[in-house]
């Protein structure tokens, strides 16, 4: 046993924190979708707004930008705190293009 406060996800993608003498484990998801066969169907922003909008350019979803990697409008990393919602944009896009890996 270990003082640390640990989420029961896999070791991928993990950051840690290191604040008095504890270790703080937080889950991360690698976030993508498929933007060029996005329908705009405003299903994954209405889902999950707080990591998902639409791209006023071209009306398609993207990931928010606080949460892109490399600036990426199609790919992001989400900390665990939105994993249920990404989660379920996921399952709800009608052309299943968004992906989620622990
Ligand atoms: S749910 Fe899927 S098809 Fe609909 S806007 Fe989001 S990514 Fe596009």
């Amino acid at each position: 046993m270990t003082n640390s406060f640990s989420f029961l996800w896999g070791k991928r993608n993990q950051e840690k924190c290191f604040s008095s003498g504890a270790t703080l484990v937080l889950r991360m998801a690698i976030v993508t979708i498929k933007r060029e066969d996005c329908t705009s169907c405003t299903t994954c922003w209405s889902t999950c707004p707080e990591v998902f909008e639409e791209d006023p350019a071209d009306g398609m979803s993207r990931i928010r930008e606080a949460f892109r990697i490399s600036g990426d409008p199609g790919k992001g990393k989400v900390p665990d705190e939105h994993y249920n919602c990404v989660q379920e944009a996921a399952t709800v896009c009608p052309v299943e293009i968004i992906n989620v890996e622990e």
